[in-house]
């Protein structure tokens, strides 16, 4: 349902993805993983469109685009079906809870406020942030950001949530309530695309792992797989560092 073909991004001269091929079935759980600098953030920007790729070709559902060639109407498009959390929250500072999670239907699905904050309140609800519609996110830990940030993807209805290293910037004592949330996420078949270091959630909830370096899929499989009996040294390697 979503397909990416032969993706190239270029910084300068140098290509950070260098022909990424994938394709993400409805209700998969995918999590990257691989070294910094590797593209991983890279990979997630282009499928949103926050940076213009330099080749290859973007299905989601029944928009199916060279990406050197894409419309406005195409890119939002692609933006409206591919929901983005980022590893600082990206909240606005200026905004409550509710309001930062009605933002995005207000603005891009053109919803009445009221229809809006009715959904809002249904989303903080779900991510047991209720007694927090109106507040700010300065007033909130850096867990409840999150789930904020996270509300506001899935206010958004999206094909898939790109998750970019979520509980990166977390204090390590709210890294449990946000991976809580994706698991929740995760038994529902949200669809979901996460770059993350946290091995035990990609171990107990992926369907898929892969392992990027040097902006190419090294090699993907079911957990049990790539942890228990990676094939490529480089795996091998990255994984004896970080396990
Ligand atoms: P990862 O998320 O795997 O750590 P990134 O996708 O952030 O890797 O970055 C991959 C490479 O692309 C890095 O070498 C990074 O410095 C470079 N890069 C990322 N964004 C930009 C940019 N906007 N301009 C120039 N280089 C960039
Ligand atoms: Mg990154």
């Amino acid at each position: 349902m979503i397909k990416v073909e032969g993706l190239v991004k270029r910084f300068g001269g140098t290509a950070v993805l260098d022909g990424i091929d994938l394709a993400i079935e409805q209700g998969e759980i995918i999590v990257v993983i691989g070294p910094s600098g590797t593209g991983k953030s890279t990979l997630l920007r282009c499928l949103n469109f926050l940076e213009r790729p330099d080749a290859g070709r973007l299905t989601i559902g029944d928009l199916d685009v060279d990406v050197t060639r894409a419309s406005r109407a195409d890119i939002l498009t692609a933006r409206r079906r591919t929901a983005f959390v980022f590893q600082n929250y990206a909240l606005f500072a200026n905004k409550t809870a509710l309001e930062n999670i009605a933002e995005g239907l207000i603005v891009v699905n053109r919803w009445p406020k009221e229809k809006a904050h009715a959904r809002a309140r249904e989303i903080l609800e779900r991510i047991g942030l209720a007694d927090k519609a109106d507040a700010y996110p300065a007033a909130l830990s850096g867990g409840q950001q999150q789930r904020v940030g996270i509300g506001r993807a899935m206010a958004a209805q999206a094909e898939v949530i790109l998750f970019d290293e979520p509980t990166s910037s977390l204090d390590p004592e709210w890294v449990e309530e946000v991976l809580g949330l994706m698991k929740q996420l995760a038994r529902e078949r949200q669809t979901m695309l996460v770059v993350t270091h946290e091995m035990s959630f990609a171990r107990d909830v992926a369907d898929r792992v892969i392992f990027m370096e040097g902006g190419r899929i090294v090699e993907q499989g079911p957990p049990s797989q790539l942890f228990g009996s990676p094939k490529d040294p480089r795996t091998r390697d990255f994984l004896r560092k970080v396990l």
